[in-house]
């Protein structure tokens, strides 16, 4: 049964998820079964519940805040939410997707096997691994599990910590089980595309093609790039074309996908070639785009192809912290990508930036404002919309030592006052959320039992901290959520390894920081 944290809507707008369940169906061996939160393919046998042969549980997850939901499905599957108390006729329950790539631990005692890495070659080691291994007890199928490259057992995995509660290691239990485990990369010529074109999508009969994956830019603070790295392009005529020639047989709406899409070398040919009359009354759209890349032509083809606003991150409108961040923007281009998407006759342009970043003052963030308002006085006419976040650390990247800094709170309603006002469109994430995110992705395996108690409660931010005030041997909140970290310190994750080793994300954090 391959789960979803989320409503069918929303589960089968995920490429990842699309990409799973297709690579399980294919094969003669597997029965795939899908569930969401909403609905669910009927269960083997056809009653409700848990069918008789049920082997293995999976869940892929993209957002931290989602975790919950997974001991919610589990419980209505009839599966124990706890993997000690999972018997040999349970089944194996597995999880994926970036959230548990970067920082499985606070999940880790739900899961029995956490797959580190790209699904093209973790799901056929993984599957081909547990029939071989099938008929034997449900320990020994772990023991083997955790032989194969990138899957991480966590049962057989303990933290030790020192009399302070500090995390001094996550070693193995038993001789023979690796030291660490290490993410997997696929480093083939194709990337995923939909697998599944429904109208009830959240983007409706959209197919999605990923056009990169990861991002060479580095912004410190990206797990987006940094946990997927090296940055990988599909050649355009074995690759994309095929990939997008295949869903505009069954569809006219086409998503091209990726953390930076216009950074693939060819994308300007993907677009001409898009720009062909017989695509006409195709509806392309791209997600957040450099906007360095943005030039007059990508504006006024994807206007043609049906796209009303264009995506660009900025980060903060202040040069000094685009630059501690490692985004090499100048303000100019920014400028000149509105001015170019209003020329191309797209409407819109929607920002990103973030409140809260390491060594932030006050000041950067009026510079945002004052970006914003001046991109509204040089491009009359354009809709601006501007998304903010608070700075969440995120687990192998350079920033995962910086906290949450309060500020962002204030920080964020400046821009509010600031903004709205104007006509300018303010999108401000809830800091109360970030504070739970950043709790979720920095916490090692203590926080389990919170997130169990928080259960029923976790859709209110007083629901978690009321769970965690009665949680038992917890570290401080303020330390774990706020706390700049010291690089010698062991991290929860310490024992699974990124694309990039420890000591070089701290160079690059005391690149960005000095
Ligand atoms: S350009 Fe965007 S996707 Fe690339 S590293 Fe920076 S924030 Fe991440």
């Amino acid at each position: 049964m391959l789960a979803f944290p989320s409503t069918y809507t929303v589960g089968i707008t995920s490429l990842g998820y699309q990409v799973v369940w297709a690579t399980l169906a294919q094969r003669s061996d597997v029965d795939v079964r899908r569930l969401f939160t909403d609905q669910g393919d009927p269960p083997h046998g056809g009653g409700r519940g848990r069918g008789p042969n049920l082997d293995l549980f999976g869940l892929s997850l993209s957002w931290e805040l989602d975790g919950p939901v997974l001991l919610d499905l589990l419980e209505q599957q009839r599966i124990p939410i706890w993997g000690s108390e999972r018997g040999d006729n349970d089944p194996i329950v597995f999880g994926g997707g970036p959230v548990l790539t970067a920082n499985p631990e606070p999940l880790a005692p739900f899961l029995d096997v956490v797959l580190l890495g790209d699904g093209e070659l973790l799901l056929p080691a993984f599957l081909d691994a547990l029939q071989e291994h099938r008929t034997a007890p449900r320990q020994e199928r772990l023991r083997r599990l955790a032989q194969v490259p990138g899957v991480y057992v966590p049962s057989l995995y303990a933290p030790r910590y020192g009399s302070d509660g500090q995390l001094l290691a996550t070693e193995p239990t038993e001789a023979g089980i690796p030291a660490t485990v290490a993410k997997q990369t696929w480093r083939g010529n194709t990337l995923s595309h939909s697998t599944v074109i429904t109208p009830e999508a959240a983007w409706p009969s959209i197919h999605m093609v990923e056009v990169v994956r990861s991002c060479p830019e580095l912004c410190r603070f990206c797990l987006a790039s940094y946990l997927t790295l090296p940055f990988r392009t599909p050649s355009l005529d074995d690759g994309l074309i095929p990939a997008v020639e295949k869903g505009l047989t069954a569809t006219q709406r086409l998503g091209l996908l990726g953390a930076s899409v216009t950074q693939h070398p060819q994308f300007g040919d993907l677009l001409t070639w898009l720009n062909n009359d017989r695509f006409d009354g195709t509806r392309v759209s791209v997600s957040s785009v450099r906007a360095s890349t943005v030039t007059p032509e990508l504006a006024q083809i994807l206007a043609k192809r049906g796209s009303k606003s264009l995506t660009i991150a900025i980060e903060s409108g202040s040069e000094r912290m685009r630059q501690v961040v490692n985004k090499k923007l100048s303000t100019e281009e920014i400028y000149a990508a509105a001015r170019y998407a209003k020329e191309g006759g797209l409407t819109g342009l929607k920002l990103y930036g973030m409140a809260g970043l390491p060594t932030e003052e006050e000041a950067d963030v009026e510079a945002t404002a004052e970006l914003l308002l001046a991109l509204k006085k040089a491009t009359p006419g354009l809709r601006l919309s501007l998304g903010v976040s608070t700075f969440v650390p995120k687990a192998h990247t350079p920033f995962q030592w910086q906290g949450v800094r309060p500020e962002a709170e204030k920080r964020l309603k400046l821009l509010g006052k600031r903004l709205k006002p104007k006509g300018i469109d303010l999108r401000p994430e809830s800091y109360g959320w970030s504070v739970i995110q950043a709790l979720l992705s920095r916490s090692d395996r203590r926080l389990a039992p919170v997130i169990a108690a928080a259960r029923g409660n976790h859709e209110s931010l007083g629901g978690w901290k009321k769970a965690y005030r009665e949680g038992v041997d917890l570290p401080a909140w303020e330390e774990v959520v706020h706390g700049s970290w010291e690089p010698s310190r062991v991290l929860p994750w310490e024992h699974l390894e990124g694309p990039l080793p420890k000591s070089t994300l701290a160079k690059h954090q005391s690149e960005a920081l000095g």
